[in-house]
């Protein structure tokens, strides 16, 4: 039985800003080792507390518009005013290198990758309600009230994007969402297309 040669998976997850995501894939990553967090590049200013290079690469318009035009990125996509975009080359190399890459990106991120990567699984996490993410975005203090209510409108047209999506969670307590992602990573692996390596000598392909 050899493990060691399959190629890594794309992890998608997805939704609505203030949904808690960032906190279920901490969870996640700390239980799933082998997961590889892809640090996105984006134009928007660092909030306080995130690190360049840990939580994002932070960069200028000028940088981010010549790396489209280089072709570096796997997706990218402008969100609330912000460009964003995920690093190609980083993500084929984690792969080729047999590591999961999990993507912490928007709906039309999603949609992109979707389409490169059909084998891609992507996950879309939702709050138990409206009211429970409008709690939450105001809980942040650190955005106005309209920017608040400019993320609560996107994360309703967001919506409209679930079900090209394969899985909904829901993040009412991390522990059980980030069970639930871990679950869902499991049964990828257990797809007889992810381990056909393990019985190629047994059978006839
Ligand atoms: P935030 O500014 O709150 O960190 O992120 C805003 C949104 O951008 C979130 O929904 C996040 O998932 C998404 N995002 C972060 N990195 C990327 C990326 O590389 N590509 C895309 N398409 N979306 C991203």
């Amino acid at each position: 039985m050899n493990t060691r040669t399959r190629k890594g998976q794309i992890v998608v997850v997805s939704g609505p800003s203030g949904v808690g995501k960032s906190t279920v894939i901490s969870e996640v990553r700390t239980q799933r080792k082998s997961l590889t967090f892809s640090i996105s590049y984006t134009t928007r200013k660092p909030r306080e507390g995130e690190e360049n290079h840990v939580h994002y690469h932070f960069v200028s318009e000028e940088t981010f518009f010549r790396m489209i035009e280089a072709g570096e990125f796997l997706e990218y996509a402008c969100y609330q005013g912000h460009y964003y975009g995920t690093s190609r080359a980083d993500v084929e190399e984690l792969i080729r290198a047999g590591r999961d890459v999990l993507l912490d990106i928007e709906v039309q991120g999603g949609a992109q990758v979707r389409l490169l990567c059909p084998e891609a699984t992507l996950i879309f996490v939702i709050p138990p309600s409206f009211g429970e993410l409008s709690r939450r975005l105001h809980g942040r203090q650190s955005e106005s009230e309209e920017v608040i209510q400019g993320r609560l409108q996107r994360a309703r047209e967001e919506y409209q994007e679930i079900p090209s999506y394969d899985f909904l969670v829901v993040n009412d307590k991390v522990p059980q969402a980030a069970e639930e992602v871990l679950s869902i990573l499991k049964a990828q692996d257990c797809r007889v297309s992810a381990r056909l390596d393990m019985i190629k000598e047994d059978i006839v392909l």
